[in-house]
């Protein structure tokens, strides 16, 4: 054992996200485990976005921190079950995303098991602007600069601003 070489997990959870470059693989709750076997590396992620390009880049982010913090031996695997949501994202990247002017995503609760009542249509959504904190705010395209991200504007500030899609 190297004593200088940092905790493989403390490397993994400064990786950034490659669309959100904002907040770590920690802060989007995306990394599930890393497991330090001998020399061997093992990190296990669940994908954002279903089809998210982003999953093979995140990938190659966590190989070569990993491979500059000492490990040189190290796998990627990720995993779809549980299937990531947007609650998984730390009230610590909430707040990052909210000081980047991007607004985050309004947390989505358990998924309902089974038909959901009809008395429980979601409320139409208000996502508050991160500029002003004024709620009169409208999407203007369902895409952002990612796909991850819907465009919306303010109608108090009139700036327009991203918005992380509840998922
Ligand atoms: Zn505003």
């Amino acid at each position: 054992m190297t004593a200088a070489r940092p905790a493989a997990r403390a490397v993994a959870e400064r990786v950034r996200d490659p669309e959100l470059p904002v907040l770590t693989l920690a802060d989007l709750g995306v990394l599930r485990d890393v497991t330090v076997t001998g020399e061997r590396v093992l990190v296990t992620i669940t994908p954002t976005y279903s089809g998210c390009p982003a999953i093979d880049e995140m990938g190659a982010d966590l190989r070569r921190a990993l491979t500059a913090a000492g490990y040189a031996d190290v796998e990627v695997r990720t995993s779809l079950h549980p299937a990531w949501t947007t609650d998984w994202i730390t009230d610590d990247g909430r707040r990052k995303l909210a000081e980047a002017g991007i607004a985050p995503p309004q947390r989505v609760g358990p998924r309902a098991a089974g038909p959901i009542p009809l008395t429980l249509t979601p409320p139409p959504q208000r996502v508050p602007c991160p500029r002003c904190g004024s709620s009169r705010t409208a999407e203007l395209s369902r895409f952002g600069s990612t796909p991850c991200k819907a465009l919306r504007r303010c109608e108090d500030c009139a700036e327009p601003f991203e918005h992380v899609k509840e998922l």
